[in-house]
């Protein structure tokens, strides 16, 4: 049961996300709440760069911060790096794989969601997915001994294996890697190979249904293809993938596709532990529909946020799947938890989710890059492109970083060397597959 008079509530968080994160960073320094934030890394990652991570142009830090340092000042704030593995909603516990349990009076699950293959799960092990920093290491570090190994070989039909990425998923991130690669091996290591021709490396982005950036207007989409192809993308609409083998690609229509570099950027689904709600899945991506207020039907006291939430907002409007939704339903979360325990014993616990106030999501819009000085922005009924619409992305993510790292000499080299076709984070530490040189 949720203590009650001047007990404080045990609020457990899982997910130091954008949800998970702007939650506990709202209930920051309220010592009526005790709150413990479970993630199973130890840092808060800025998922809409890393396809600069992948693509070199950003190191690892600069796009993730400590959640431990971000929460330092909230004392009752405890931050735990954990999996969790399973949660009992009905005994008011979940558990960890470090064998510890977290007992609690209010829950929020934010743990966001994970590459989604369709129900084809083996096809992971053929594919590099965009989710993580490790993925976004190992997408970098991939293509550039891919690179190294071509400048190598002799065996022409093996260079070109090795010389092709093909991206899978034509939303943003499957555009926004795409445009960053023709730049990076066009533009950027043009000069740097001897052997090989980086102008023959193939940049294949595919997409099963007609049209990139299906969330943006026709002509915004049309507009991307038309600069993806100019600047040396192979853009393949109306592909369906039937079958991921070890570097290949086999589609509906029969077309056979050899990639030394495969990357999953077709969609994304909940993280699992969402089957363990207790509440019926809202769709085949294992997201769940909570109340209006963001709690469970029936669990008033367990809180969904974020990526692995399906459902239409206060004004009838579907909630995507962005970094802004699952930030405002963190802090939606946070401030209802604190009127509750202002009213506490005003209000009967049996339907107290009706009477709390509906989650309304503020549409800023939605932006895609297509590499350099091009990009889509649509916000309402304003829509931008081409070199306007980058500079708003630019300034909004420079904004963004300045606030998450608060290192501006990061920025300006970063700016620097993005505005010289001089991207700076190109070193591979190890190849793939080995742990560490001297180990091996
Ligand atoms: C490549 C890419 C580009 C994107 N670009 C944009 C963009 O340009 N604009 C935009 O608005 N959105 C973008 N998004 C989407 C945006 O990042 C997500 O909507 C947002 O991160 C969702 O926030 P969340 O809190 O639900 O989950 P997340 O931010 O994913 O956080 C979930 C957290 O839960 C943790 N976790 C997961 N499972 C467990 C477990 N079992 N135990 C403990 N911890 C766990 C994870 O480690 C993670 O820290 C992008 C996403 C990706 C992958």
């Amino acid at each position: 049961m949720a203590t009650s008079g001047s007990k404080v509530s045990r609020v457990l968080i899982i997910g130091g996300g954008f949800a998970g994160l702007k939650c506990a960073q709202t209930l920051a320094g309220d010592s009526r709440f005790e709150v413990t934030l479970v993630d199973r890394t130890n840092h808060h990652l800025f998922q809409p760069l890393l396809y600069q991570v992948a693509t070199a142009s950003l190191a690892a830090p600069d796009i993730a911060r400590s959640i431990r340092q971000i929460l330092a000042d909230a004392p009752n704030v405890t931050v735990l790096m954990d999996q969790i593995t399973t949660i009992d909603p009905a005994a008011r516990t979940a558990r960890g794989q470090s064998g510890t349990s977290y007992d609690f009076d209010y829950l929020l699950l934010a743990a966001g969601a994970r590459t989604s293959f369709f129900g084809k799960r083996e096809w992971e092990q053929h594919t590099l997915g965009l989710k993580s920093l490790a993925d976004a290491q190992a997408v970098r570090r991939t293509v550039l001994s891919n690179l190294e190994q071509a400048e190598i070989t002799t065996d022409a039909a093996e260079r070109q294996r090795l010389m092709t990425i093909a991206i899978v998923g034509g939303g943003p991130t499957g555009v926004e890697l795409a445009g960053a690669f023709a730049d990076l091996v066009h533009r950027c290591l043009k000069t740097n190979y001897r052997r090989i021709d980086t102008s023959k490396l193939r940049v294949v982005l595919i997409e099963a249904s007609e049209r990139v950036l299906e969330a943006f207007d026709a002509d915004q989409s049309d507009y991307a293809r038309d600069h993806l192809k100019d600047i040396g993308v192979e853009v393949w609409t109306g592909m369906r993938v039937d079958e991921v083998r070890p570097s290949e690609l086999h589609f509906n229509d029969g077309t056979r596709l050899e990639a030394g570099a495969i990357i999953w950027a077709a969609g994304v689904e909940a993280q699992p532990l969402t089957a363990q709600l207790g509440v019926p899945l809202a769709d085949r991506a294992g997201r769940v529909t909570p109340n209006p207020d963001l709690s469970l039907p029936g669990l008033p006291d367990i809180f969904v946020a974020g990526d692995l939430v399906r459902m239409k907002d206060a004004a009838d409007k579907p909630v995507p799947g962005v970094a802004p939704a699952a930030t405002q339903m963190g802090r939606h979360i946070a401030k209802l938890l604190k009127e509750e325990r202002r009213l506490e014993g005003t209000r009967f616990a049996a339907n107290k989710h009706q009477l709390r106030p509906q989650f309304r999501y503020l549409d800023k819009g939605i932006m895609a890059i297509i590499g350099k000085n091009h990009a889509v922005v649509k916000s309402g009924a304003m829509k931008l492109r081409g070199l306007i619409a980058w500079f708003a992305w630019l300034l909004i993510h420079i904004a963004f970083l300045i606030g998450f790292r608060n290192r501006l000499s990061v920025l300006l080299g970063w700016a620097f060397a993005y505005l010289r076709n001089n991207p700076v984070a190109r070193i591979i530490v190890y190849p793939p597959g080995i742990v560490s040189p001297d180990r091996e």
